[in-house]
């Protein structure tokens, strides 16, 4: 979305950027004041890949339809761990990413509700409805329909699941140890999202060692990967450059056990508990 808006501001367009609090969230009152009359569309990420942040989108949908501007939400995150009901929640338009909720990689989908004009993104065939040219992905496009709907069928349990081993995490790493510090809060965080600084450890080789026990997690985000800039997510709830290169972000997912998360928490004690000697 970010570079989107970059894009955006080359061609001439006006962007303003919110800023967060500490857990991340917006202020709905600093959005409504940041409304100019000539704005014509407010995009806000649904939930945060990083700190599992979850926007009050109910809010922020009831003041564009205030000011009659149209809402679209980055829901690539929220998709399939929280629910979303794009008509109660008055959301125009909505994009969402078929490999993050167990559908196969190369599939996407772009909600936009009827009667919103937007422009095609590439030039081409007149397939979808003369928006997306080019041959349907039809194996995909099964895949991602299939992977909705067991989504939707399953999210009760998907969410107490990945919540109980996020919260066994937590709990297990704060008592462990006391010094990690988890960015984002509780609150309206995504079920399955961890993100903690160890300030003891080196995040790169923390990461490095978890590799080679067979565990994935991340520093920030994938798309951010080999920079070697701080997370602007970090950065932007206030994180020091230090803290937020040690930081450790674990999702968890439907496969995982709470035997998975014993596992983590004594492989990262372990590696710290090394790294101090
Ligand atoms: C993963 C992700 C994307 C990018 O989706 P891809 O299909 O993996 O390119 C965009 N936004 C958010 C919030 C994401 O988590």
């Amino acid at each position: 979305m970010l570079n989107t808006c970059h894009t955006l501001e080359k061609q001439g367009f006006k962007v303003t950027y919110l800023n967060v609090n500490r857990q991340g969230f917006i202020d709905p009152e600093e959005l409504r004041k940041s409304i100019k009359n000539d704005t014509i569309l407010i995009t806000i990420m649904f939930a945060n890949n990083e700190i599992g942040t979850i926007q009050p989108i109910e809010m922020i949908s009831k003041i564009a339809k205030m000011y009659n501007i149209i809402f679209h939400t980055d829901s690539v995150q929220a998709c399939g761990n929280v629910p979303i009901d794009v008509q109660k929640m008055g959301i125009d338009s909505l994009s969402l990413s078929g490999h993050k909720l167990y559908a196969p990689k190369g599939i996407g989908a772009l909600y936009v509700k009827n009667g919103i004009h937007f422009e095609k993104f590439m030039d081409g065939g007149h397939q979808e409805r003369d928006k997306r040219a080019g041959t349907e992905n039809v194996a995909g496009i099964v895949g991602l329909g299939k992977a909705c709907e067991i989504a939707t069928n399953n999210l009760k349990w998907h969410m107490s699941h990945l919540k109980e081993l996020r919260d066994y995490y937590i709990e297990k790493i704060k008592e462990k140890i006391p010094d990690a510090i988890l960015n984002g809060g509780m609150e309206n965080r995504l079920p399955g999202n961890s993100n903690f600084s160890f300030p003891s450890v080196d995040g790169e080789e923390l990461l490095f060692l978890l590799d080679a026990k067979g565990i994935c997690a991340s520093a920030g985000s994938a798309c951010t990967s080999g920079s070697s800039k701080p997370s602007h997510v970090l950065s932007s709830i206030g994180l020091s450059d230090e803290l937020a290169s040690k930081a450790l972000r674990v999702t968890f997912g439907e496969d995982n056990t709470k035997e998975d998360v014993d596992y983590l928490v004594d492989s990262i004690c372990e590696i710290i508990e090394r790294s101090k000697k």
